[in-house]
């Protein structure tokens, strides 16, 4: 039965003889394709045929990869199941009855079920985090800046990434020394870079290491999930890490704030498509506005129109200080602890989500229920750093995943660690 992992299978071959020569890749369906649709899981973008590729494609193309199709997701990246798409759910390949996370959970569901070799994700929150520990295998959030984002379809543009998706860590790692480095397409891409090695990282050398472990995130978590993490930290300890409890009271914040930031710069992004510049034509009679309405009414999903209204309240003039505003401080004040927590320890370390994956249908008609899911996958992307999540055993037969964390453009070791854990 199929798990409805792709939105669009189709096959472009890459060129030959480079580091990724024979294999193949999966490509989240917000990341722009020339001549291949890219519909972000939205009926929006039903017949949307990108004139380019995104960097990241132009680059695993260039890298000898052949892409083998566009993969399913929460429509605009919007959601932690996949079960947004207007294409319908992904099955988790584990468990059938159950979600593969998301939003990018058609990536990691064809990595999983074997359907993919490689693919690309994008992180928003969690994204390509969730669905690795869903789905039991390893995914990559970049530090902001290390990947080009030109030609991803932007959700949240202050807070996301593209990243890999892979069986392994090592496989993880040699992709984003593919995708990786400067962009004259997109500024807030790091000049340095281009010649890194993360696949040599993922060498299993954990002597000396520390490892701290913020409470918070482990407060709250489902007993087996618990169970499963400190297993896998005392495997790190008995191969020579140390780890030493830290806290970080500021994440109690976190989820507020990245909501507020995340619809806030959603619904100023996502008002390109109107149905003139981008998206489906609701027809063209009346007015303007009439016209818009009618096009936003019947391409977008509720989760997506749910986001635009509340992210265009949030700015609006008069709540702006009250929301955005005082969300923006929280975001200063995660970073704050971050950067504290790294003056004492090399990685942090947590469970990727707090729970094992959903049944399907089950946490749908409880948004507040989900965005409480991303609790442990948020607070990174606020501070805009770099983190790992790596398949650590299981609960009742469900993936558990390890979440390594670690300071700005220090992904060798958290590629180091988590090849430990495996
Ligand atoms: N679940 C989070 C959200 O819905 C994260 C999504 C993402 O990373 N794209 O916003």
């Amino acid at each position: 039965m199929s798990l409805n992992a792709f939105i669009t299978e189709e096959t472009i071959e890459g060129d030959e003889d480079g580091p990724l020569d024979g294999k193949t890749i999966a490509v989240k369906d917000n990341i722009s394709t020339k001549g291949l649709r890219t519909t972000c899981g939205s009926a929006m973008l039903e017949d949307y045929v990108p004139p380019y590729d995104a960097t990241v494609v132009e680059r695993v193309k260039a890298a000898g990869a052949t892409i083998v199709g566009k993969a399913n997701m929460d429509e605009f990246g919007m959601g932690t199941t996949t079960e947004t798409s207007a294409y319908g759910p992904t099955k988790n390949p584990v468990d059938e009855d159950r979600v593969p996370g998301g939003s990018s959970g058609g990536s990691a569901a064809a990595v999983a079920a074997g359907d993919a070799d490689l693919a690309l994700g994008s992180d928003t929150g969690g994204s390509i985090r969730c669905p690795a520990a869903f789905c039991g295998v390893v995914g990559i959030k970049p530090t902001y800046g290390l990947v080009s984002r030109y030609g991803l379809v932007a959700y949240a543009n202050s807070l996301e990434q593209i990243g890999p998706i892979a069986p392994t860590v090592e496989d993880a790692a040699a992709l984003l020394d593919v995708i990786s480095g400067p962009d004259a397409h997109d500024g807030t891409t790091r000049d340095e870079g281009e010649n890194s090695d993360y696949a040599a990282a993922a060498d299993g050398d954990v002597e000396g290491l520390t490892i701290g472990v913020p409470i918070e995130f482990v407060e709250g978590a489902d007993d087996g999930v618990v169970e499963a993490f400190w297993d896998a930290i005392e495997d790190l300890e008995a191969q020579g890490a140390e780890y030493t409890e830290v806290s970080m009271p500021s994440v109690e914040k976190a989820v507020a704030a990245y909501y507020v930031i995340a619809m806030s710069e959603a619904s100023s992004n996502l008002a390109r498509f109107d149905g003139v510049r981008y998206g489906k034509s609701g027809g063209y009679e009346g007015n303007w506005n009439e016209a818009f309405a009618r096009a936003r009414e019947e391409g977008f999903g509720p989760e997506v129109k749910r986001r635009i209204l509340l992210g265009t309240y949030a700015l609006s003039a008069g709540y702006h200080d009250k929301y955005y505003a005082k969300a923006q401080d929280a975001r200063a004040w995660v970073k704050q602890d971050f950067d504290s927590a790294f003056e004492d320890v090399d990685v942090l370390a947590s469970p990727t989500m707090p729970v094992p994956p959903f049944k399907l249908g089950e946490s749908l008609d409880d948004p507040l229920q989900m965005y409480l899911a991303d609790a442990n996958t948020v607070p990174i992307n606020l501070a805009n750093l770099p983190a790992i999540s790596v398949p650590a055993g299981e609960t009742e037969g469900l993936p558990v995943g390890l979440q390594l964390i670690g300071p700005k453009f220090d992904e060798e070791t958290i590629i180091r660690a988590a090849s430990a854990v495996e």
